[in-house]
């Protein structure tokens, strides 16, 4: 009996716990995530009514007219003189409007010549003059827990906020097991592959928002499987292998799991990646993934990702999802959600899929080439060209 996956992924995130906050200045906080439940101003922004445009700030009542230029104010001026009736101040962008004025005109708008500015329109109170707070307001909650993107960072450097508590990244130990792996870059000798999964993990875990630590690959060798996943559990705040989960007599993770920890389960109804171990070590959630680098991917993504960003403090896996047409016919296995690799473009009539290229779960350039996932339910013997699915949006489609 196959797990059915959205009860596979709620037992797992059971298991997840938001990390530790910890306290980084603003500058480091690219990327992280607020841990605040949310930021409430305690200030305006701006705290001071001032100009949005280089000109004269002057009182309205005294437009059209040639006032007197009564001096200057640069950007950062603290101490103003008032404008009296009939002269006008030269102001900067972003200076204070001074006491008294109540407008600004812009210097293209008027001729300026011995002291004197002529204004020849009429102005309305208030003209280009950037009111105290119009951005914030004391009191206004101006975030909520989550990814700080860089503009949410120029909101909390406008408060005067200089430092943030964001979520401890979760380190995730990457595990590649098998005999025949060897690390890119080294000589193959015969019957070994290159480890295609562990340098990629790695990636993955740090897209998800958590800190990988690539761990020594190890063999089908019960005795290092079980001193390894002991030593990452300690260091790790999850731990995630590849390889040694199927039923195959040199498949070790999983017995291992079952022997010194807890195995949850390990069959779940996702194509590719039928063999997925989920277990505890020491307290310490492990997922083994399958050794297939397609499968390692895709359930990586299904569950790894959702996991990381639950110790995150955020739901979901963060992906957006769209309907897209399949042009070809695609068979797959029924009673199993299929995630098909594809090429995903916009058209007139809305998102398109097309495969990426074959769809064995050894075949790993077209997930390479594929930029969304095509989710085909379980009851389907296929998808059917000229039929919607809900596609994974991986990357940004072209
Ligand atoms: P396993 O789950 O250990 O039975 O592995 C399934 C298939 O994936 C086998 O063909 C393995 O050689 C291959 N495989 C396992 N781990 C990796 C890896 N890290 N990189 C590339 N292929 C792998
Ligand atoms: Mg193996």
């Amino acid at each position: 009996m196959l797990l059915p996956l959205e009860e596979a992924q709620a037992r797992l995130l059971a298991h997840a716990r938001p990390t530790a906050e910890e306290r980084v200045a603003l500058a480091d906080a690219a990327g992280r995530v607020l841990a605040d439940p949310r930021i409430v101003a305690a200030v305006d922004v701006p705290p001071f009514a001032n100009s949005s445009m280089d000109g004269f700030a002057l009182r309205a009542a005294d437009a059209p007219g040639v006032l007197r230029v009564a001096g200057e104010i640069a950007a950062g001026a603290g101490s103003l003189q008032p404008v009296e009736g009939g002269s006008a101040v030269r102001i900067m962008t972003g200076a204070p409007l001074p006491p008294g004025a109540d407008s600004v005109v812009p210097i293209e708008d008027v001729a300026e010549s011995d002291g004197v500015v002529s204004v020849p329109s009429p102005v309305t109170p208030g003209a280009f003059v950037r009111s105290a707070a119009h951005d914030t307001r004391a009191g206004d909650v101006v975030l909520l827990a989550g990814p700080l993107s860089p503009a949410k960072l120029a909101v909390l450097a406008s408060l005067g906020i200089g430092e943030v508590a964001v979520r401890r990244r979760p380190v995730v130990a990457i595990l590649s097991t098998g005999d025949e792996l060897v690390a890119p870059g080294d000589q193959l000798r015969p019957g070994q592959i290159h480890d295609a999964i562990g340098p990629s993990l790695a990636a993955a875990v740090i897209e998800a928002g958590g800190e990988p630590l690539a761990l020594e690959r190890v063999g089908d060798d019960p005795e290092g499987i079980e001193r390894t996943l002991g030593a990452a559990a300690a260091s790790a705040d999850l731990v995630v292998t590849s390889g040694g989960v199927s039923v195959g007599r040199h498949d070790h993770v999983r017995t291992v799991l079952e022997r010194r920890g807890a195995l949850d389960f390990w069959r779940i109804a996702v194509q590719p990646g039928k063999p997925l171990a989920v277990g505890e070590l020491d307290g310490t959630t492990i997922i083994g993934l399958p050794g297939n680098p397609v499968s390692a991917l895709v359930t990586f993504e299904l569950f790894a990702r959702p996991f990381i960003r639950a110790m995150l403090g955020l739901s979901g896996d963060g992906r957006l999802r769209v309907r897209a047409t399949a042009t070809e016919r695609m068979p797959k296995d029924r009673d199993r959600r299929a995630f098909l690799r594809v090429v995903l473009s916009g058209t007139d009539d809305g998102y398109v899929a097309r495969p990426a290229g074959g769809q064995q779960s050894s075949q790993l350039r077209p997930m390479a080439d594929a930029n969304a996932l095509h989710v085909i339910p379980e009851d389907l013997d296929a998808a059917e060209p000229g039929v919607g699915y809900e596609a994974i949006v991986l990357e940004p489609p072209a």
